[in-house]
């Protein structure tokens, strides 16, 4: 016999007939003896319809009115599956957030979840009851002390589910849903899209939409940073579906449930070389030439940087072990005697990085890693950036300072900072799934001053207006005046307002510009044994050379190899991906 929360989505439970199959699925389970909390979303698009209610009255409701109609669409469905499951002969019964004490911080509309009180849940289990709660909704306490409804954002209904598992200590968290699970890639793309039997938190954070589109991030966070055993399956049948899995297992803390720590841990791993070739030939094959040559010769390539310049050629900068550098460098000058362009090998460097969960969507996490290494004095070669992490490369005399400072303005303990760990995800599958992240686009800043404190204070701008960059890119070359340029990815909707908000630092930088590229698309790989296999950038590069794609920009990160490609060529790119990895198989 086991705890189980289930949560059922707006699809699963959309007509009465559905709200019937669910209520025989939660009596099967019931029969095996199983303690059921059974989380459930509003009747299908009820969610929209009630906010299409509201804008048909106001182009700008105020949002606590709409915590409180939003709130309504989950309290039909949790009383209907409690008379459905009455009709079983089910004992059950319902709550609404402010009932089972779902606590949350008073943001309306994206309320995060301070604590769940499980006292009332516990005694009703006890009884024999199956609770069933009203996901994405709860209660804050106002400053005046009244309670008031609160939602947590659209799909929040999972995060309602495994914060309740946490709280709970429950043995599983099973989302139950109109897929079968997560898939290799979206399978509207890609036809032989696979399921894939389980995966890390850590590899569903890092593939961005493709995860978020089958599980609220937030929900996967939480799973994450609590070690909840969460599972993907379908409503409609009885496979096994997704297990999401995580290594971290973080007490329940002081802090709030989903308020906890969003960096869990530093890493600093020194004997680091950068090799930067700058005006290589802006066209496809050029980074699949020189990355398989590298694997070949058995060089383990870490993190990889390119971005296009003005005129066509690219600068292409990557990281290896200290020791690999002489080879690495003979491989690059051979390269480049064939294609032109110019080399910069320097050793000595250390690679600086964050990681947590919550990293992602809090741009003030990124900023806040620079600010505090450029008031050491510490310059940055090299950014690194992804979901769950943010790498820098600095100089490595600079490392075990620069590692005690960001230590401190994380507030992490010993146990969390860690010097020159061991290789990662031997064992693990190079390349797990792959996310196709349509609403990017592509800036540039040039000339911007290379000294300690410009990428921080470009991304604080960009954070303190709520926007997230990915993949920044730093130029290898420098223009006459020692400046360089910064390129990084942002999500379509954030350009006009990150215009906006460089405004007034590009007024302190004399010469400095923001252009905008052309309309792209990112591919990503994501796999957990990507550090422990050479090559796998390589033959990701080698896929679009095949397909005729030129890579408009790479960022790699540990998990995570990202193309940036033009927005014509994002579907061949996908496909083409997806086949070399052998996923569909
Ligand atoms: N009903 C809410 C929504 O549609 C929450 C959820 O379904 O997870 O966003
Ligand atoms: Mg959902």
């Amino acid at each position: 016999m086991a705890l189980l929360v289930q949560k059922f989505g707006g699809t699963s439970v959309g007509s009465v007939k559905r709200i019937q199959a669910v209520a025989k699925r939660v009596a099967s389970s019931r029969e095996l003896g199983h303690e059921l909390v059974i989380v459930v979303s509003a009747m299908g698009h009820t969610t929209d319809e009630l906010t299409c209610l509201a804008e048909a009255i106001s182009s700008n409701p105020p949002q606590r009115e709409m915590d409180m109609l939003l709130a309504t669409g989950e309290q039909v469905s949790i009383a209907l599956l409690s008379i459905a499951l009455h009709e079983l002969g089910v004992q059950a019964i319902s709550m609404t957030g402010s009932q089972v004490g779902i606590v949350t911080e008073s943001s309306h509309g994206r309320a995060r979840i301070l604590e769940v009180k499980t006292e009332r849940i516990k005694n009703r289990l006890e009884e024999g009851y199956v609770v069933v709660v009203a996901g994405f909704q709860g209660t804050s306490l106002s400053s005046g002390g009244t309670a008031e409804i609160t939602t947590l954002g659209r799909g929040g209904s999972d995060t309602s589910a495994v914060a309740l598992a946490t709280a709970l200590s429950a043995d599983a968290c099973e989302i139950y849903t109109d897929v079968p699970g997560v898939l290799t890639t979206d399978p509207r793309k890609v036809a032989d899209a696979k399921l894939m039997p389980s995966l890390s938190c850590d590899e569903m954070l890092e593939l961005a939409s493709l995860g978020a589109a089958v599980l609220h991030p937030r929900a996967v966070e939480l799973a994450r940073n609590y070690g909840v055993k969460l599972k993907v399956r379908s409503s409609w049948t009885n496979d096994p579906g997704t297990t999401l899995t995580s290594e971290s297992k973080r007490s329940l803390g002081r802090d709030g449930l989903e308020l906890g720590r969003p960096v869990d841990g530093v890493e600093l791993v020194e004997g680091q070389a950068v090799l930067g070739l700058s005006h290589v030939p802006d066209q496809p094959g050029v980074a699949a030439d020189l990355f398989e040559k590298l694997s070949n010769a058995g060089v383990n390539v870490d993190l990889i940087i390119q971005a296009t310049h003005e005129g066509n050629s690219n600068d292409i900068t990557f990281t290896v072990n200290e020791e690999e550098l002489p080879k690495a460098r003979t491989i690059c000058m051979s390269v480049l005697s064939q294609m032109g362009g110019e080399l910069l090998a320097q050793s000595g460097m250390s690679k600086l990085s964050i990681s947590g969960a919550g990293i992602m969507g809090r741009p003030g996490i990124a900023a806040t890693l620079f600010d505090t290494l450029s008031r050491k004095g510490i310059n940055l070669r090299l950014i690194a950036t992804s979901e769950v992490k943010v790498s820098c490369v600095i100089d490595k005399s600079l490392g075990p300072k620069g590692m005690r400072a960001v230590g401190d303005a994380f507030e992490l303990d010993e146990h969390q900072i860690q010097v020159n760990p061991g290789a990662n995800g031997i064992g693990e599958p190079e390349v797990r799934g792959i996310a196709l992240d349509p609403d990017q686009a592509q800036v540039s800043v040039r000339g911007v001053p290379d000294k300690p404190g410009t990428a921080a204070a470009l991304c604080t701008a960009l954070a303190d207006a709520g926007i997230s960059l990915d993949a920044i890119v730093q130029s290898e070359r420098q223009q006459k005046d020692g400046s360089r340029d910064i390129s990084f990815t942002l999500k379509k909707n954030d350009r006009q307002n990150a215009g906006k908000a460089l405004a007034p630092l590009l007024a302190k930088w004399p010469g400095a510009q923001v252009e905008d590229g052309p309309e792209i698309t990112r591919v990503s790989a994501v796999g957990a044994g990507m550090p422990a296999t050479p090559g796998t950038a390589a033959r990701m590069f080698r896929a679009l050379a095949q397909a005729k794609i030129n890579i408009a920009m790479i960022a790699t990160s540990e998990i995570r190899t990202s193309c940036v490609v033009a927005k014509k060529d994002g579907l061949v790119a996908l496909k083409a991906v997806h086949d070399c990895f052998k996923l569909g198989e």
